[in-house]
């Protein structure tokens, strides 16, 4: 655990070590004394200036935009003395443009008259994804789709220390928003729909990253985002109103925040959307009453992209600009992403000068920022390590990215065994998502958008390429169908599935992220539909590939398909880690981390209410939370729980046996559900409490083994604090269940 939430003197072994650039203060003394020492020498401006946060095109040239204008430069760090520096102009750098660009900024941030070092942040959220010749890592729902936390911190691992390499020490990740509502186009950025799933994997990320010491140089120091509530828009729209009492804002949206703050991470930012009609961004309760009070967060808060304007140009709570800063500061906001000019620093020196914002919190907004960038080790080592370039790149990133992809990719259909794809046989692949690289990545890949086809690197296989390298050239035939939205050749595809013994259909959504990516309806657009719906006619069976970042409806084709396979946006060795699993060279183990709705009307999640199957409803998804199909077969059997009877103070051990029925090795999740048969408020039908990934042989059988506590079965209660109540609980895996009692 880092320094932040630990005693006040340990923080004399955290203080990193190197030439100290605050002249009086020593290295070796703690941080608060350090950040105590430089908060009493600094100005207003100094102050505010730390708090002011702006985009790299902020301190470019017009036209060079590639190339950093000193002047500008100067104008941020002198004059406006910017504390942070954040983005990348258009798409990704090499690190070398980006040495040179850090370089730059703290030279400049040498130069003035406290010092005080720049903290650069990026968006590496599934790798360094603006570094050129990163490893870019199936996207977050994907990894969860693993349920192998050690694949989430690997890469976790690999992403912190090439973003570091790179010379930035702060990434804007995790996003530890619950992804329950899977119209909202930023749903593939976050661990599913469950709450456990989310923090168990959010957490191993968060090791990776951070590792146990930020100021090393190779981890960065994580930013928990988007607090609070971002991922559930009713209208599915990004950064648009959600409705969450704060009975179930603690419920499902904090407990993955809360286990940041505990695990050390010293950054948070913000919803850029509204909960029950508070902008995320003026909502004091959530960033200092529970933030900061009750949890004890120590590090600093930071807006999301000119959120803090947009409460008076868009959320319409704030009447003037300087009324919105007002509102953001006091709410809690201690850092603005403006990021496009200075009005933050000048409003907030009003807000300063009025008293309308007082010392104090201005004071402590800035010592939580000194505080991440002395943990952080800037102060010492502000400047990029030329050395560590060439460690950029190692085979291992490369493996470790199969790894992760391979295990995350979920087989969710397998009629009649038509997978694994025997080689020899003659393939037709097409599809508007086969040929393209974008697909299997998604947003924030080289670019924002990451629409950009020639930023990836051409010897990373496409889909295509995967099968073209799996089955031989001689043996596949490709015809692309349609593009996403439109019929380009159809009845050439038609024609040539005459040919060919398999049909290989790969469709899905374009890279796409935040508001770009809004959709008005969830199902597959109609030209894909249609493309296996004429493909059908043939007779030939159809394997459906989906590369998509959100579960969009496929209902017509399903019967269609004798094999459905969800590639999620698996990353840059995608192509390869789908084609092993169409050709049988790896098992497929992937399990669903959300509910494949059937319908676009029907969404809901696995922990539904029993009300919603009574009386003439029905849940009827295409596929459930967690499943996932093997090409071997796994039986369960001997469910046993320690005792019928589970006290507050002790534990509950359930055991059940799990055996590889099948002829081939396998990788299983074994999934623990609980069921709460009678709460004082509606129980969901069931909750995830456990899970375990175990390896099998076939014909080998192994133990596996949960322990259960009474806050495991704990909910969020009228008083909107987490109880637990007496009663009687039934424990299911698979198929088979068992009830005790909690007394
Ligand atoms: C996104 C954040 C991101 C920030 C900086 C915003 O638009 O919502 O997730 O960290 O931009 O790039």
């Amino acid at each position: 655990m880092l320094g932040l939430f630990i005693s006040r003197r340990t923080f004399v072994a955290m203080a990193p070590a190197g030439a100290a650039a605050l002249g009086a203060q020593s290295r070796s003394e703690p941080v608060e004394d350090r950040v105590d020492a430089l908060l009493k020498q600094m100005t207003a401006e100094e102050k505010v200036g730390q708090m002011t946060q702006v985009t790299l095109e902020l301190i470019s040239r017009n036209n060079e935009p590639h190339q950093l204008d000193p002047s500008k430069l100067q104008t941020a760090v002198d004059h406006y003395k910017v504390g942070s520096i954040l983005n990348v102009m258009g798409h990704a750098y090499t690190v070398d443009h980006w040495h040179e660009i850090i370089n730059q900024i703290q030279d400049a941030a040498a130069k003035t008259r406290l010092k005080i070092p720049v903290l650069y942040g990026l968006d590496s959220i599934h790798g360094a994804n603006y570094v050129v010749g990163s490893t870019l890592f199936p996207q977050a729902f994907a990894l969860a789709a693993t349920w192998n936390p050690e694949l989430a911190e690997r890469a976790g691992e690999i992403s912190a220390f090439q973003t570091r390499a790179a010379g930035v020490p702060w990434n804007f990740y995790p996003v530890l928003d619950i992804g329950r509502q899977p119209l909202w186009p930023r749903f593939w950025e976050t661990y599913g729909e469950d709450v456990l799933l989310a923090r168990e994997m959010g957490k191993a990320y968060i090791r990776g990253l951070q590792g146990s010491d930020i100021s090393s140089k190779e981890k960065v120091a994580a930013c928990l985002k988007h607090y609070a509530g971002y991922s559930l828009p009713f209208n599915g729209k990004d950064r648009t109103q959600a409705h969450i009492s704060e009975r179930m804002l603690r419920q499902y949206f904090l407990p993955t925040f809360e286990d940041g703050v505990k695990a050390g991470v010293p950054t948070v930012m913000v919803n850029s959307g509204e909960i029950d009609g508070i902008p995320g961004h003026a909502n004091y309760h959530l960033l200092t009453e529970i933030l900061k009070n009750e949890w004890g967060f120590r590090g600093f808060v930071v807006s999301d992209w000119n959120d803090v304007e947009r409460l008076y140009t868009r959320d319409r709570v704030a009447d003037s600009p300087k009324e919105a800063v007002r509102m953001a500061v006091m709410a809690g906001i201690d850092m603005s992403m403006v990021p496009l000019d200075f009005s933050f620093f000048d409003l907030l020196m009003q807000c300063v000068e009025d008293g309308s914002v007082p010392m104090p919190r201005i004071d402590d907004a800035v010592r939580r920022i000194l505080r991440v960038k002395f943990m952080t080790g800037i102060f010492e080592n502000p400047r990029p390590d030329p050395a560590i370039k060439a460690r950029f790149d190692q085979p291992a990133f490369a493996e470790a990215n199969l790894a992760a992809a391979r295990e995350a990719i979920t087989l969710l259909k397998n009629d009649y065994q038509v997978l694994p794809l025997a080689r020899g046989r003659k393939i037709l692949v097409t599809g508007p998502t086969a040929y393209l690289h974008t697909v299997l990545n998604g947003g924030w890949s080289r670019s924002w958008l990451g629409q950009e086809e020639e930023l990836f690197p051409k010897d990373k296989p496409t889909l295509l390429d995967g099968i073209v390298n799996a089955a031989g050239k001689e043996n596949v035939n490709y015809v692309p169908g349609t593009s996403f939205d439109k019929e380009i050749d159809i009845i050439a595809a038609v024609s040539a599935a005459a040919n060919v013994d398999v049909i290989v259909a790969c469709l899905g959504e374009h890279a796409y992220c935040e508001t770009p990516g809004n959709i008005d309806d969830l199902t597959l657009d109609d030209a894909q539909l249609r493309l296996v719906t004429e493909l059908a006619k043939t007779g030939k069976p159809i394997v459906t590939v989906l590369a998509q970042g959100r579960p969009r409806v496929i209902r017509p084709i399903v019967p269609l398909s004798s094999a459905i396979v969800m590639a999620y946006l698996p990353g840059l060795e995608g192509g390869r880690a789908v084609a092993d699993i169409l050709f049988g060279e790896v098992n497929p183990s992937g399990k669903l981390s959300f509910t494949y709705p059937r319908h676009p009307n029907a969404l809901t999640t696995y922990d539904y209410k029993v009300n919603e199957t009574l009386e003439g409803n029905h849940v009827d998804p295409e596929f459930e939370f967690g499943h996932g199909l093997s090409y071997t077969t796994f039986a369960y059997s001997g469910l046993k729980l320690s005792s019928a009877t589970l006290r507050r103070d002790g534990d509950l051990r359930v055991n059940v046996d799990v055996k590889n029925t099948g002829v081939m090795a396998g990788k299983e999740v074994v999934q623990l559900y609980v069921s709460d048969l009678y709460r004082s408020l509606t129980p969901p039908n069931r909750e995830l409490k456990g899970f375990r990934k175990v390896e099998l042989k076939p014909g080998e059988s192994r133990m596996v083994s949960f322990t259960l506590t009474a806050a495991d079965v704990a909910f969020v209660g009228m008083n909107n604090r987490w109880i637990t109540e007496p009663g009687k609980f039934r424990a299911s895996i698979g198929k088979l269940s068992r009830e005790f009692t909690l007394l």
